[in-house]
């Protein structure tokens, strides 16, 4: 019994890998411009030297399983991927130090930042908020948790993105200009990372639209395989 007036949101998770325990997720963190080519790309180089890594967010109703059809986003006629590792956070953390970081980690999964790029790009322009943009229904896909195990930090492995059978994305984790330990040292300084946190952390360069019809398949070296189909538009 209880006395809420309607049906509380659901616990959103994800399934873990060789388990039958579930991951809740309790925030989604996402990283932007977090490698060079990408930045480049978007029209906004980054230098490391005197740059800081920065963050948005995309509540926790927006995920979705890998393996999903989603319909053509509302609003928006420029729907687009971004292919990204994602850190799942298993532990508390507050101003971690680098050396620090791995004990935060639970495991890691690969995931798709899909993205209205003609909201997301007017709001920048006009020093908007990116929620329009990013944090919109069914935007956050991810597959499956890779529990930590011996992979510990990961350093480098393939990371790539194919629509319809044709390569896209095609860069390395060791490409990330923010590694793993640097973000979640430069996250914790603002908040306290939670078990139940995700962190997308930025995508590579060759990011592009979708269309309804489209088959988006993406690859993580090590983490793991995540396909996305594009409905009609609602
Ligand atoms: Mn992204």
């Amino acid at each position: 019994m209880n006395n809420y007036l309607f049906t509380p949101s659901a616990v959103y998770s994800l399934p873990v890998k060789g388990s039958d325990k579930r991951f809740p997720v309790k925030r989604i963190f996402c990283v932007g411009r977090n490698y060079h080519a990408h930045a480049i790309e978007m029209g906004r180089p980054v230098d490391k030297a005197t740059g800081k890594p920065f963050y948005f967010l995309k509540d926790c109703s927006t995920l979705v399983d890998s393996g999903s059809t989603v319909p053509y986003p509302a609003g928006s006629a420029n729907y687009h991927f971004e292919m990204e590792l994602v850190v799942a956070i298993g532990a508390e953390g507050f101003r971690v130090q680098e050396a620090d970081a791995e004990k935060l980690i639970y495991g890691y999964a690969a995931g798709l930042d899909m993205t209205r790029r003609d909201l997301q790009l007017v709001a920048r322009e006009q020093g908007r908020p990116w929620d329009l943009g990013k944090n919109f229904e069914k935007s956050a896909v991810c597959t499956e948790i890779v529990p930590i195990g011996s992979l510990g930090v990961l350093k480098a492995g393939a990371i790539n993105l194919q629509v319809n059978g044709v390569q896209k994305q095609s860069a390395d984790i060791n490409q990330l200009i923010w590694n793993i330990p640097e973000l979640l040292a430069d996250l914790s300084l603002y908040y306290h990372l939670q078990p139940g946190d995700l962190i997308y952390t930025g995508t590579p360069e060759g990011v592009g639209a979708v269309k309804s019809g489209d088959v988006i398949t993406g690859h993580v070296d090590r983490v793991g395989d995540v396909r996305l189909t594009i409905g009609a538009a609602e």
